[in-house]
C-alpha cells in the first residue's frame, strides 16, 4: 500500500531556459555598477568630510570596487551570439548592440534565424 503523504502525480519537469542564468548575472551586475557609481560623490563626500585625509585611503578600495564590477560587467557574453554584452552601446540599453535579442528574452520565445535582419 502506498503512503498518503506521496502526490497522486510527479510534478512535471520545468524546462530550464539556458538564457536566463546570463540574463540574471547581467542584470544584477548591471544594477550593482549603476549602484557603486551613483555612490561615489556621496560615499566621497562623506568620508572626506568624517574622517578628512584618511577618508582618502578609504576612497581608494571603494573606486578599486567600482573598477573591479564595471570590468565583470564588460565580461558578460550575449547567450545568443556569444558577444560581449557592454562592450559596445549605451549602458542604458535593453538590447544587445549585436544581435539585437532584448535583455530578459527566454531561449523559447527566439524564434527567428540568427542574425536577425533589424533590430529596434
Ligand atoms: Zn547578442
Amino acid at each position: 500500500m502506498a503512503s498518503d503523504d506521496a502526490p497522486y502525480r510527479a510534478p512535471l519537469p520545468v524546462p530550464s531556459d539556458s538564457y536566463a542564468p546570463v540574463w540574471r548575472r547581467y542584470r544584477r551586475t548591471r544594477h550593482l555598477v549603476n549602484l557603486l557609481f551613483a555612490g561615489v560623490l556621496p560615499v566621497c563626500g562623506v568620508l572626506e568630510w568624517r574622517l578628512g585625509d584618511a577618508g582618502i585611503l578609504l576612497v581608494t578600495p571603494y573606486l578599486i570596487l567600482c573598477l573591479v564590477c564595471a570590468f565583470a560587467l564588460t565580461g558578460i557574453r550575449c547567450p545568443r551570439c556569444s558577444r560581449f554584452l557592454a562592450r559596445q552601446g549605451s549602458l542604458f540599453s535593453k538590447h544587445c548592440p549585436h544581435c539585437g535579442i532584448r535583455f530578459g528574452t527566454p531561449k523559447a520565445a527566439v524564434t527567428s534565424g540568427f542574425p536577425p535582419a533589424a533590430h529596434p
